[in-house]
């Protein structure tokens, strides 16, 4: 393969992040288990947080946000001071969880710098993208930082422009298929999908994806032996 610019997807594909939302949305059904099932508060959650993308984007302080509206529909308006502070909390406590790279991440990029231009490609918040960066101290692999507001196929092309890069040589790698993986595939570049063992709901799809530049694998190192 001769791709010239190597992308990475950050949450979940370089360092874990998944468990700790499914850990705050627990402390929150926690919270309000009086009123509602774990069940029914992950759906109003999830609604909540689909309805609000257009405005709010990806990332911990939109989810807050949702968390607390939701927190209003839930209690009928009546929820207290004290439990906007207690939910508040819990997208802090987001804000301030360590960041562990997933096995592999650091060896597979040693090996690829240098060879290809290495870029981060990620949804989420500016601030909190950057402090991840910064904390897992492999920033110094990558040529350029993309955080992305979404990952539609036009989000895509506007970074291809920035990096002066065509669509073909281009490989995406990345634990959603419809978000890393599907968007690339349509612009003609490669798409890598190595999976994590939890998924949002939200970047789950439907169907089998059959595509020339598909490639599945199941962990980080082996996308050195395909390059
Ligand atoms: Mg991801």
């Amino acid at each position: 393969m001769t791709k010239k610019i190597i992308a990475f997807d950050a949450d979940d594909t370089l360092w874990h992040n998944e468990p700790y939302f499914d850990e705050a949305q627990e402390r929150f059904c926690a919270l309000f288990q009086d009123f509602a099932s774990s069940q029914e508060i992950l759906g109003m959650i999830l609604n909540h947080q689909v309805k609000n993308l257009p405005l709010y984007g990806f990332g911990i302080k939109a989810f807050t946000l949702s968390m607390i509206e939701t927190a209003l529909k839930i209690t009928q308006n009546n929820i207290t001071g004290t439990g906007i502070e207690k939910i508040i909390a819990i997208g802090k406590d987001l804000l301030e969880k360590p960041v562990e790279l997933l096995p592999n991440v650091e060896e597979v990029l040693q090996e690829l710098h240098g060879k290809y231009k290495l870029v981060v490609a990620t949804k989420g918040d500016l601030k909190d993208q950057h402090r991840k960066l910064h904390d897992s101290k492999i920033g110094g692999y990558f040529h350029h930082i993309e955080v992305l507001s979404d990952k539609t196929e036009l989000d895509y092309t506007k970074m291809l422009n920035r990096l002066e890069c065509e669509p073909e040589n281009l490989v995406m790698i990345g634990n959603s298929l419809k978000s890393d993986v599907l968007p690339i595939l349509n612009l003609g570049g490669v798409g890598i999908h190595i999976p994590y063992h939890t998924t949002w709901e939200y970047e789950k799809i439907d169907f089998e994806i059959e595509h020339e530049n598909f490639i599945a694998l199941t962990n980080i190192k082996e996308v050195i032996g395909i390059l």
